[in-house]
C-alpha cells in the first residue's frame, strides 16, 4: 500500500510517496504528481526509516523530580500536564501579568501563527522565534519596500542569476537545479560567498568576500551602476520613489500638506520640470495631476512651505547618488576584501544580462549590526534594474487569494494595543514592532492584499531582551516559558547568558519529538509529533507563496505524542481561551472554505493549487506601500525612525574598528550550517548524522600550518566573549587564510544528560548578544558572522 505524504524537513515541502508492507514503511519516493515533481533528497528518508521510532523519542508527558537540570522524570499524563500548567501559568498571570509569560514557537515542526493565537488570547506580547537570523529580516525590510517580500527568484528565465550569501547546492536544491540548467542555456551565474561553494565552483564570478561586509559591496554595485547609468530609467522614474523630493531641514520626504494647508499628508511631492513647483502624485490614481507631467529625477529645488518659508529639496535619486559615491570599487575593494575589477564586472554582468534573479539567501539575516541596511540596499539592486515582479527577475508571488490565511488563525486583534506596547525589545528595535505591523499593512491593503502577513513571522520579542527580563526583572519580570519545537539552549546566540535566564524561571514547559539541552532544563515536557510525514500539513509558505498544497501524515505518530495544534488548543482552553476547532483538520476545513473543499476533499483530490506565474502585478494597483511604489528612501524607515536610504558601517569587532583586539584575536567568524542538518536538528538521525559525525570547522591549510594544526585535530575556538568551544578541523582552501567557518548548530544528542554536550561545540556559546555593541540597531538581529576569535589546537 502507498501513502502520499508531504515533507517538511525544510521549507520546500516535496510530496513523498511511502511505500508499507505489513503496516511498516518500505520505500520512500518522490511523488511526481506533487509540485515538487518527484524531486527528494536524502532526508526524508532518515525521517521515515529512523525518527518515528527513534529510541531517544520522548512518548509520554514527563514531569520534572527534584532539581532542575538534574536529569530525573516522571510520567504523567497528558490531564495532569495540563491541568498543572494552565494552573500554574494562571498564577503567573494572575500575579505578574500575561506578559510575564514568554512563548518560543518554532516552524520546524509546529505553526507558528497557531502559537500566536495561543499567546494573543492569553494576552502576551512576548512570542519569539529564530526568524531574526533566519528570513525575518528579509521579509520586513522588502515589505516595507516592495510591500510585500520579493521571495521566488524566476531563475528558470533569468539571463543572470546572482546566488549572495546562500549556497543552494546544500540549501535550495530546487534552485541549484535551475542556475544549473540556467547555465546550459548560457545565463551567466555570480556568486557572492567568503566560501568556494559547490554553486561558486561553477559561477562565472565568484566574490570571495570578508564576512559582514556585504551592504559596502552593495553600495558599490549601485554606485557602478548609477554612474555607467547601466539602471533602467524608465522603471526607476515611473515606479520607484526616486524622483520625491526630499526636505533638507527634516530629512523626510516633502508632502502636499508642507506645501498647502489641508493638503494631504498622505500625498508626496516631485518635482514638476515646466511648472518649476512641486507636484502631489495621486496614490490611488497612480499618477500626478496630468500625464504629461515630466518630473525632475536628479537635482536640488526650493520648495515654498504653506508658511511661506522656503526649503531646499532634493531628488530621492540625487540623495542616493551622493549616499553611494563614496563606495568606489577601489575603496570596496579595501573593505570587502574583493578585487576592484571584479566588483565591477560583476555589478556590469548583473546590469547588463537582464532579466536577472538576485536568489534570496539567508546569510544577511545573520551578520549582525549591518543587516537590515544591507537587505536594504539589495532590494534597491534588484529595483534600480529592472528585475522586481519580472520575469527571469526576483518576483513578489503572493498570497494565494483562495484560502483564509495564517493571519487570520492568530486574531491579532485580541491583543489589546497596552499589551502590544510591552512586547520586549520593540522600544530599541522598532522594525519588530507591532506598531511597524500594523503601518505596513494599511499600506499592503491598497494593493489588493486581502490580509496580512502572518505576525508569528515578522511581530517577535527580541531573544536577548526576554534573556535580561528573565535575569533582571527589568523592565518587568518574565517568570513563565513554554517553548514550542525550538532548541534555544543551542540556536540563541551567548547560550551561556540564556541557560542563566532559563534557570531562574518560575514555569519552563517545553514540547518536543526529543530530549535535548532545553527540555532537560524544563519542569515539564510534552510529546510532540511533526507536521508532515507524522500529521496533517496545509502549506502556503506563511502567505507569501501564491500557492496552497496539503497532505495528510502517512506515519502514526509513536506513544502519546500530540501535534503542537493539539497541545496548544487543549491548554488554551483550559485558560479559557476559545478554539472553535476541535481538531487541525477542522481548522483546514475553515481555512479551505473559500476555496469550496473539504480538508478531505483537497487531500483526495486537489492536493495542491498553484495558478500561473504572473508578473507585473503593481500595474494594476501599485506596490503595497505609502507611495504605491517600490521606496528607494522609505516613509515606513522614516516613521519608525530610522535612515531611510541603506548605509554601511564598519563591525563592531575587525581588524578595522578593533585592531588591537584583531591582534589577539586575529581571523574572522563565519559559521554555516553542515549540509543536510537544519539548524540544531537531526543530528541525532544515524544517516544524517554519519555524513558529518563530529563538528568541523573550516580553515584554510595555509593559516592551519601556521598554528601547527592538521586536519582532523579538534581545535579551540575562542571569542574576547571569553569562551570557547572545540571543533574539528577541516583544511580547505577555498575559505581565506584569515575567515574560519564552524558549524553551527552542533550539540550531541547522545551525549550524557542533561547538558548532551551544549558548551562543547554550539558556536552559540562564543558569540556576543549584546543588544547596544553587536545587534542590528533597526530589527534587533545578532550576528552569527563576523565577530573575532583565535584558534588554537586542543
Ligand atoms: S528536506 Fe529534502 S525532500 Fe524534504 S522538503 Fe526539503 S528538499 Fe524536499
Amino acid at each position: 500500500m502507498d501513502k502520499r505524504t508531504m515533507c517538511k524537513g525544510c521549507g520546500m515541502r516535496c510530496g513523498l510517496v511511502i511505500e508499507f508492507a505489513d503496516g511498516k514503511p518500505t520505500k520512500v519516493k518522490g511523488d511526481k504528481e506533487a509540485m515538487s515533481q518527484g524531486f527528494i533528497c536524502p532526508r526524508p528518508k532518515a525521517l521515515v526509516f529512523e525518527r518515528t521510532n527513534h529510541p531517544q523519542r520522548v512518548l509520554y508527558p514527563l514531569k520534572k523530580v527534584g532539581q532542575r537540570w538534574g536529569g530525573e522524570w516522571q510520567r504523567i499524563s497528558w490531564d495532569q500536564a495540563l491541568d498543572e500548567i494552565a494552573a500554574r501559568l494562571g498564577e503567573i498571570k494572575d500575579t505578574y501579568g500575561a506578559e510575564a509569560i514568554a512563548v518560543h514557537a518554532s516552524n520546524g515542526f509546529a505553526c507558528s501563527p497557531v502559537t500566536r493565537r495561543f499567546s494573543n488570547l492569553l494576552g502576551t506580547p512576548n512570542q519569539m522565534e529564530d526568524g531574526l537570523v533566519c528570513f525575518m529580516n528579509v521579509r520586513k525590510i522588502e515589505e516595507a519596500t516592495f510591500g510585500w517580500p520579493a521571495m521566488f527568484s524566476d531563475s528558470e528565465n533569468a539571463r543572470c542569476v546572482v546566488v549572495w550569501g546562500g549556497n543552494p547546492a546544500n540549501s535550495h536544491i530546487h534552485e541549484y537545479h535551475t542556475v544549473k540548467e540556467g547555465r546550459k542555456r548560457g545565463a551567466k551565474l555570480i556568486v557572492v560567498d567568503p566560501r568556494l561553494t559547490e554553486t561558486a565552483r561553477i559561477a562565472d564570478i565568484w566574490l570571495q568576500i570578508r564576512p559582514t561586509s556585504d551592504g559596502a559591496l552593495f553600495l558599490c554595485w549601485l554606485n557602478i551602476i548609477i554612474q555607467e547609468e547601466l539602471y533602467d530609467k524608465d522603471f526607476v522614474a515611473k515606479w520607484t520613489n526616486a524622483p520625491y523630493l526630499v526636505r533638507s531641514d527634516t530629512k523626510k520626504l516633502l508632502r502636499e500638506s508642507d506645501i498647502n494647508a489641508g493638503g494631504d499628508p498622505e500625498r508626496f511631492m516631485a518635482w514638476d520640470v515646466a511648472a518649476a513647483r512641486p507636484v502631489a502624485f495621486d496614490r490611488e490614481a497612480l499618477s500626478y495631476r496630468s500625464p504629461d507631467v515630466r518630473t525632475a529625477l536628479t537635482g536640488a529645488y526650493t520648495a515654498t512651505l504653506a508658511s511661506r518659508e522656503k526649503v531646499e529639496c532634493k531628488t530621492v535619486w540625487q540623495l542616493l547618488k551622493e549616499r553611494v559615491a563614496d563606495y568606489t570599487a577601489e575603496k570596496v575593494s579595501e573593505i570587502t576584501w574583493v578585487p576592484a575589477d571584479k566588483i565591477r564586472d560583476a555589478a556590469r554582468m548583473y546590469a547588463t544580462n537582464r532579466p536577472a534573479s538576485l536568489v534570496f539567501g539567508m546569510a544577511l539575516d545573520g551578520i549582525g549590526r549591518n543587516s537590515c541596511q544591507a537587505i536594504r540596499a539589495r532590494a534597491i539592486l534588484r529595483t534600480i534594474t529592472g528585475n522586481v515582479d519580472v520575469k527571469g527577475g526576483s518576483v513578489i508571488p503572493g498570497p494565494y487569494p483562495g484560502k483564509r490565511f495564517d493571519s487570520q488563525i492568530e486574531e491579532n486583534d485580541k491583543l489589546s494595543p497596552e499589551q502590544k506596547r510591552k512586547l520586549l525589545g520593540a522600544d530599541k528595535f522598532r522594525l519588530i514592532s507591532w506598531e511597524s505591523y500594523e503601518d505596513l499593512w494599511q499600506y499592503q491593503q491598497k494593493a489588493g492584499y486581502p490580509n496580512p502577513f502572518p505576525s508569528a513571522y515578522t511581530c517577535y520579542a527580541h531573544k536577548p531582551a526576554v534573556w535580561r527580563a528573565m535575569l533582571t526583572g527589568q523592565p518587568y519580570p518574565v517568570k513563565a516559558f513554554l517553548v514550542v519545537g525550538a532548541n534555544p539552549l543551542v540556536m540563541s546566540t551567548n547560550a551561556t547568558l540564556a541557560f542563566e535566564a532559563m534557570s531562574k524561571l518560575d514555569l519552563l514547559v517545553a514540547s518536543d519529538i526529543y530530549m535535548t539541552p532545553t527540555t532537560e532544563l524544563a519542569d515539564y515536557v510534552l510529546p510532540a509529533t511533526p507536521m508532515g510525514i507524522e500529521s496533517p500539513e496545509l502549506n502556503s509558505v506563511f502567505d507569501v507563496a501564491n500557492f496552497v498544497a496539503g497532505a495528510n501524515g502517512a506515519l502514526e505518530p509513536p506513544g502519546e505524542c500530540w501535534t503542537d495544534w493539539q497541545f496548544l488548543r487543549e491548554l488554551g482552553v483550559r485558560m479559557g481561551q476559545h478554539w472553535p476547532w476541535k481538531t487541525v483538520e477542522e481548522m483546514y476545513d475553515w481555512q479551505l472554505e473559500p476555496m469550496g473543499y473539504t480538508w478531505k476533499e483537497f487531500v483526495e483530490k486537489v492536493r495542491w493549487v498553484a495558478p500561473p506565474k504572473e508578473f507585473k502585478k503593481y500595474e494594476k494597483a501599485g506596490f503595497g506601500t505609502p507611495s504605491g511604489k517600490v521606496e528607494i528612501y522609505s516613509s515606513h524607515f522614516e516613521k519608525v525612525g530610522y535612515d531611510p536610504l541603506p548605509s554601511y558601517e564598519e563591525p563592531p569587532q575587525s581588524p578595522v574598528s578593533t585592531p588591537e583586539l584583531a591582534r589577539e584575536y586575529p581571523y574572522i567568524l563565519g559559521s554555516a550550517r553542515p549540509p543536510l542538518f537544519r539548524n540544531a536538528s537531526y543530528q541525532e538521525l544515524a544517516s544524517i548524522r554519519k555524513t558529518r559525525p563530529d563538528p568541523l570547522v573550516i580553515i584554510n591549510p595555509e593559516t592551519a600550518a601556521s598554528l601547527g594544526v592538521s586536519e582532523g585535530d579538534w581545535v579551540w575556538i575562542e571569542s574576547p566573549l571569553g569562551k570557547r568551544i572545540k571543533q574539528k578541523a577541516k583544511l580547505f582552501d577555498g575559505v581565506h587564510p584569515r575567515v574560519v567557518f564552524p558549524d553551527i548548530g552542533r550539540w550531541y544528542p547522545e551525549g550524557p544528560a542533561p547538558e548532551h554536550g551544549v558548551w562543547e561545540s554550539n558556536v552559540n556559546v562564543i558569540i556576543n548578544d549584546d543588544p547596544e555593541k553587536f545587534c542590528d540597531p533597526i530589527i534587533g538581529s545578532w550576528p552569527f558572522n563576523g565577530l573575532l576569535c583565535k584558534i588554537s589546537k586542543v
